[in-house]
C-alpha cells in the first residue's frame, strides 16, 4: 500500500523568523495526520525548520543541490552539507530550475544519485509545457525526462524517492490538472517506471501531482487511484490552508 505524502515548496519566501513561527503553528493540526508532511524551504531556513520540527512529524527538505561533495562551485550547496545537518528531502528537477537555471536531465540525474548515494531523499520534478500537452506530446516528454532523469538507479531506490508530477502549465498560474488528467499522466509514468525497472517498482513508487493544488482541490486530487499526494507550492505559505491540504481526508 503507497501512502500520501504532501510536500510544501515555498520557492524563495519566508525568513528564519516566520518558518518559525509557521512550523510552530503547523504542527499540533498534523501531528496525528496519517499523511507524510514535508517542507522544503530555502537554504537560509533549513536550521531552523529543522530545530523547529524537532519533536514533530514534520519532515524538511531542500529545493536543490549540487552533485559534486565539494569544490570550486560558487553559490553551490552539496548533498553531504544538506546531509551533515539533518536534513530528510530535496526536491530536484523542478521546472523553475530547469527554465531559470539551465536545469537538464542529465544533471538531473547526477544530482539524484548523488543524493540517494548521501541517503538524502530525491522528490524529481517531472512536466509537460502547454504547447507539448495540446501537441500531445506529454507521454513522450515526460517519458524522455523519466529515461534520462532516473536512469540508472537500482530498484530499491525507488523506496526512497519520490517522483512530482508537475506540468508547467498549472504551476503557479491558479490552473490546475483535473484529476481525470493528473491520475491519467501518472499513470503513463508508472507504465514507463514499468518499462525501466519492471511492475513491483512502479506499483510503489510514490508519485505526487503539483500544480496550483489547495485545499478546495486537494480530497479531488488525492483521493485518485495513481495521485500519492502533492508537492505544493504558493498554497503551503499559509498555515490554514496548508493544513486544510494536509488534512484533506
Ligand atoms: C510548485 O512550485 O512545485 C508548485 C506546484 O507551485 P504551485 O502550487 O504554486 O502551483
Amino acid at each position: 500500500m503507497r501512502r500520501k505524502v504532501i510536500a510544501g515548496n515555498w520557492k524563495m519566501n519566508m525568513l528564519p523568523n516566520e518558518t518559525l513561527s509557521f512550523i510552530e503553528a503547523l504542527a499540533p493540526h498534523v501531528k496525528n495526520s496519517e499523511v507524510e508532511v514535508i517542507l522544503c524551504v530555502p537554504y537560509t531556513d533549513l536550521f531552523y525548520a529543522l530545530l523547529a520540527a524537532q519533536e514533530t512529524n514534520i519532515k524538511i527538505g531542500a529545493q536543490n543541490m549540487h552533485w559534486e561533495d565539494s569544490g570550486a562551485y560558487t553559490g553551490e550547496v552539496s548533498a553531504k552539507m544538506l546531509k551533515s545537518i539533518g536534513v530528510e528531502y530535496v526536491i530536484l528537477g523542478h521546472s523553475e530550475r530547469r527554465q531559470y537555471f539551465a536545469e537538464t536531465d542529465e544533471t538531473v540525474n547526477k544530482k539524484v544519485k548523488k543524493a540517494l548515494e548521501e541517503g538524502l531523499k530525491p522528490i524529481v520534478c517531472v512536466g509537460e509545457t502547454l504547447e507539448q500537452r495540446e501537441a500531445e506530446k506529454t507521454d513522450e516528454v515526460i517519458g524522455k525526462q523519466i529515461e534520462i532523469g532516473l536512469g540508472g538507479l537500482k530498484e530499491t531506490d525507488f523506496a526512497t524517492l519520490i517522483i512530482a508530477y508537475e506540468p508547467i502549465w498549472a504551476i503557479g498560474t491558479g490552473k490546475t490538472a483535473t484529476s481525470e488528467q493528473a491520475n491519467e499522466t501518472i499513470r503513463a509514468i508508472r507504465k514507463k517506471i514499468v518499462e525501466m525497472y519492471g511492475n513491483e517498482v512502479a506499483s510503489n513508487v510514490i508519485i505526487q501531482y503539483g500544480g496550483s493544488v489547495k485545499s478546495a482541490n486537494a480530497k479531488e486530487l488525492f483521493t485518485t487511484s495513481d495521485i500519492d499526494g502533492g508537492l505544493v507550492g504558493g498554497a503551503s505559505l499559509k498555515v490554514e490552508e496548508f493544513e486544510k491540504i494536509i488534512n484533506f481526508s
